[in-house]
């Protein structure tokens, strides 16, 4: 037996042992899990800073802080979620009780991408510990730094046998998924997810995939353009466009492109300066074959901000590219970079059957204040989970269910929804003996019982 497969075996004999399904051990687990993060914070911004230039700041707002308000939120909630929920009793199923109680599923392997190195692997992991799991977490293999920091906190703090991190790329990845696994967690590409599903289904493992896809945003004529503008470069700029929920696209109503135009351009200034190379906390590329892909695109339609980069430093700036035809290469894939095609409308109808055509997008942002405008887009438009008038806010709420549909995703989590992933509902009916209802039985009569 290899080292793998001794791994997943000493988790399942650590599950089978029992001592994740008190509500004290699970309690002890995420306070351990935030007194390891309170302690590494300084060695995790310094890693997210070598894998992927994060500042500080940005490093705080989409990692660190996200995960401490969901240990947080799942220790003051997670008593509650762990009662039996008591479920209705039909005539027929009279002298019955029934409840609904949710159990660990057993050994989880949660697999995640570079873009959100911490916050991507340690979030799933809370879903799994609050929900009395035993974890084995394959972290991405482009950010090094950040995963062996993981690794460290991980073996420091937790028994292997319950919680360990296994490092590698595709191949360690998939031996693992060769194991029999209770629930397997992934993050990822639509294309790896494909894999993932394939190999879960060997031991019929259940799986919940987080995505990707092209996420469009679309700006209306009567919308706030100087809040739209803010907030689309903030939500596409952040972390340099490596974000699954990012806008991948823009609509723009053609009587107010250029006043957004030109707001836009304002508020790139404003957050990353005139000379974005410069700016000592922006975000690069993860890596070669990333910018060199970002790069190509950079000849597609015409560039109206932006379009320097560094290859040196493996940055692009933010850009704005108009121009730009459904048929070009940037419009085939999801971008997951710092740049911005722009499309121009003047039906909102047209743009909903566009969207319709295409995948199931992660996210969509609808920006303008007609109420009947925004439910024609949230009522018309299938999608994993957006907002009207903002950019990824909807992520980091943690009463929201995060998750893609169709190519964007399977499953979804967050606060309750994570525990829920990670437990199996089981149903149970405790049926009484003081008597026996006779209509089930051969002879019996069904009519009169059931009126
Ligand atoms: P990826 O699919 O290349 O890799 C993700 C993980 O899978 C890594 O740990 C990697 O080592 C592993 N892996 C790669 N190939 C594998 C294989 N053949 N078998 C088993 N495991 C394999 O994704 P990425 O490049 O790290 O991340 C970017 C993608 O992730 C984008 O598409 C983005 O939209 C998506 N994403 C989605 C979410 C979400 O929450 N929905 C969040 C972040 C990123």
């Amino acid at each position: 037996m290899d080292q793998i497969e001794r791994l997943v075996e000493s988790q399942r004999d650590y599950f089978l042992r029992g001592e994740t399904l008190t509500y004290s051990f699970r309690k002890e687990q995420l306070k351990k899990l935030k007194s390891i993060l309170k302690k590494y914070e300084n060695s995790v911004y310094q890693a997210l800073k070598a894998d992927l230039n994060k500042s500080r700041h940005e490093a705080l707002t989409t990692e660190v802080g996200f995960l401490y308000t969901e240990i947080d939120f799942a220790l003051k909630n997670l008593k509650d979620w762990m009662k039996p929920e008591k479920a209705d009793v039909p005539i027929t199923h009279k002298g019955t009780k029934n409840y609904i109680l949710s159990e660990p599923y057993g050994v989880s392997f949660v697999i995640s991408p570079w873009n959100y190195p911490l916050q991507l692997a340690i979030a799933p992991a809370i879903g799994a510990i609050a929900a009395g799991n035993t974890v084995i977490l394959k972290p991405s293999e482009l950010t090094p730094t950040t995963s062996s920091l993981l690794s460290e906190m991980i073996g420091e703090t937790f028994d292997n046998n319950y919680f360990a991190v296994v490092e590698g790329g595709k191949d360690v990845s998939e031996h693992l998924l060769k194991q029999k696994f209770d629930y397997i967690f992934f993050t990822g590409s639509t294309a790896v997810g494909k894999i993932i599903m394939r190999e879960a289904s060997t031991h019929l493992t259940p799986v919940t995939l987080e995505l990707g896809g092209k996420s469009p945003a679309i700006v209306d004529k009567d919308a706030d353009i100087d809040l739209a503008a803010k907030r689309i470069v903030w939500g596409k700029f952040t972390n340099a466009g490596q974000t699954c929920v990012a806008p991948d696209y823009l609509y723009v109503h053609k009587d107010i492109k250029q006043k957004l135009f030109k707001a836009i351009k304002k508020y790139i200034k404003s957050f990353y300066g005139k000379r974005p190379l410069k700016n000592e906390g922006y975000v690069r590329i993860i890596n070669e074959n990333h910018f060199n892909r970002l790069q190509a695109f950079l000849t597609e339609g015409k560039i109206v901000h932006g379009g320097n980069y560094s290859k040196n430093k493996l940055a692009i700036e933010p850009t704005i590219l108009d121009k730009i035809s459904w048929e070009d290469p940037i419009m085939q894939e999801e971008i997951f970079g710092p740049l911005l095609p722009i499309f121009t409308f003047s039906d909102l109808d047209a743009v909903i059957s566009k969207i319709k055509q295409l995948d199931k997008p992660l996210a969509l942002y609808y920006f303008g204040e007609k109420l009947t405008a925004q439910q024609k887009i949230i009522q018309g438009i299938s999608f994993g989970g957006g907002c009207i008038n903002d950019t990824l806010y909807h992520l980091a709420n943690p009463y929201l269910p995060f998750g893609g549909v169709g190519s964007s995703g399977i499953g979804r989590y967050h606060g309750k929804y994570s525990f829920e992933t990670f437990s199996h509902k089981k149903s149970v009916l405790k049926q009484t003996t003081k008597f026996d209802m006779p209509f089930r039985y051969p002879g019996g009569k069904v009519a009169e019982a059931l009126v």
